[in-house]
């Protein structure tokens, strides 16, 4: 194994946050949310000479122009009205700014306070194809399009100790019109999304961190670091930061979920030989319980990580490269990918990243995506459900104008099917982590109709009771669920 050329650094992986540890200094690992307002490093360097032979290869990516976002002039005191909206929107990531874009098709006055300027790097890098339906209604999916990402069509799945492995094609879900997605660097797509929803006249607060909510009877206060908002209703869509589940108390990480992860950018990475646009995810290990990931992007690079047990991890006081090598140094499906890997960014790591609010809603106030809850990443759903939280939220929102009433029961339906979607993923994650269900997942060939169903779960097509699968895994079925499974697996 060669050396890695990346940045080093000694620093253990601590409970919280995305931690970024900097280059050969001993810096301590910083929350990144330690410094509102501070731009977050990008990771992805320009991309190095690479001899990985494969389609995309040294395409790069369009440069994204400078986002046309406002930065908030200093005011004094806290108090100085910013302005009046219909809805004030905290966080610019994909669910913020897919909600912002969307309300304002429906005609609505929309503000996001975005805390950090862009582009900015963030993990969650490979799409799912039921997105793409939501950006085509927000109206920026040519503009995704335009920048080259890497177009994804499928997954693959490897058991690290038998190197069983299979690959699942969109195109071959129970739904046929949903065959691709995208692997994106997100520095660049979340400004891509920020930048349509400023096009489309969404006002930019950018950087800027906003503080505190307040619902009132007739309005919601939002509070900044530069003075007040007026909007009838928030949308807190601030990520695993939570801004407002934190400050609920409401924030409950899993109580027996418990991981870590940690992942760099590489070069000279080996991809799929079926299609070296696919994602590869494989799962090692019955004590350490963990996966990883392999996500190729159009430029060359590669993003690469390893999610396991946190306890295994934190016993072994590793530092998230460390920790990221002797996984891949261990594993016999990843050493031979990585052999000549180059990294290219920081390593960074992330722990206990899985965690639900007791609500979503309340008076005033809608927790979309990551804000209201996050789930295991092993099924890249992050971005989805933070998509589809914002189709939801929005059509939630332009229900509640029409009558012109913004209190908790008009966001109820909107709750229940924020919380039956993440049920649906949160069952196939479990199914994941059974090694029963992953023998039955990489041996599915041989059943086109589980094939299928899986298939179209992987393509976020989660909220179609005609997959058997899905009332199987959620026990919806009852007994008669055994009979769907037996009819899938034959
Ligand atoms: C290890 C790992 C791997 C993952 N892999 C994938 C993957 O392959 N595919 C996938 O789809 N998802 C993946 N995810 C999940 C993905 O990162 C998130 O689900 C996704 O980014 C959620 O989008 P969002 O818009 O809800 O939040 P975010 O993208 O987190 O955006 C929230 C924004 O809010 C801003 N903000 C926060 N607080 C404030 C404040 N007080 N004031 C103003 N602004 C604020 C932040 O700066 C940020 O820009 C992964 C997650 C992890 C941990």
């Amino acid at each position: 194994m060669k050396p890695t050329k990346g940045k080093r650094s000694g620093a253990r992986i601590a409970k919280g946050r995305t931690q970024h540890v900097k280059g050969s200094r001993k810096a301590k690992a910083k929350r990144i949310d330690s410094k509102p307002g501070r731009p977050v490093k990008a990771a992805r360097k320009p991309a190095r000479a690479s001899n990985t032979k494969t389609a995309g290869a040294n395409r790069r990516a369009k440069p994204v122009t400078p986002a046309r976002s406002e930065s908030a002039t200093p005011r004094p005191g806290a108090s100085a009205l910013l302005g009046r909206f219909d809805v004030a929107i905290v966080g610019g990531g994909p669910g913020g700014s897919t909600l912002a874009a969307l309300l304002r098709n429906q005609g609505r006055s929309v503000c996001i306070v975005e805390r950090v300027k862009f582009p900015r790097f963030r993990i969650g890098e490979s799409l799912l194809p039921f997105s793409i339906d939501i950006w085509k209604k927000s109206g920026v999916l040519q503009k995704i399009h335009d920048i080259g990402f890497m177009v994804k069509r499928g997954a693959r799945f490897v058991i690290d100790e038998t190197l069983e492995e299979e690959c699942f094609w969109f195109k071959n879900g129970l739904d046929k019109d949903h065959p691709y997605a995208f692997q994106v660097q997100r520095a660049d797509f979340d400004k891509v999304l920020l930048d349509h929803a400023a096009d489309r006249g969404a006002r930019v607060f950018q950087p800027l961190s906003a503080t505190s909510f307040l619902a009132r009877p007739d309005k919601a206060i939002l509070e900044t670091k530069e003075g007040r908002i007026e909007a009838q209703v928030v949308c807190d869509v601030s990520g695993r930061w939570t801004f407002m589940s934190s400050r609920q108390g409401q924030r409950k990480v899993h109580p027996t979920h418990r991981k870590v992860t940690a992942f760099n950018h590489f070069t000279n990475v080996v991809r799929c030989e079926q299609d070296p646009s696919n994602i590869i995810i494989v799962r090692f290990g019955d004590t350490r319980m963990g996966w990883f990931w392999l996500i190729p992007f159009s430029d060359g690079t590669t993003s690469v990580g390893v999610v396991a047990d946190a306890e295994y991890y934190r016993q072994a006081q590793l530092s998230p490269e460390q920790f990221l090598w002797k996984s891949i140094k261990e594993s016999r499906a990843m050493e031979p990918r990585m052999r000549h890997a180059v990294a290219c960014g920081e390593y960074r790591s992330e722990a206990d990243f899985s965690f639900t609010s007791d609500r979503h809603v309340a008076d005033r106030l809608i927790k979309v995506g990551d804000a209201g809850a996050f789930i295991d990443p092993v099924f890249s759903s992050g971005v989805f459900l933070s998509t589809k939280a914002a189709e939801l939220a929005a059509e939630a929102l332009d229900k509640a104008f029409a009558v012109n009433d913004f209190s908790e029961r008009m966001f109820q339906d909107y709750e229940q099917k924020i919380r039956s979607g993440t049920a649906v993923f949160w069952a196939f994650i479990d199914a994941f982590y059974n090694r029963d269900f992953l023998k039955q997942m990489v041996t599915s060939r041989r059943r086109p109709l589980l094939q299928s169903s899986i298939t179209s779960l992987l393509a976020g097509d989660i909220y179609n009771m005609d997959n058997a699968l899905i009332t199987y895994l959620t026990g919806k079925g009852g007994a008669f669920a055994d009979e769907e499974m037996k009819a899938l697996v034959g």
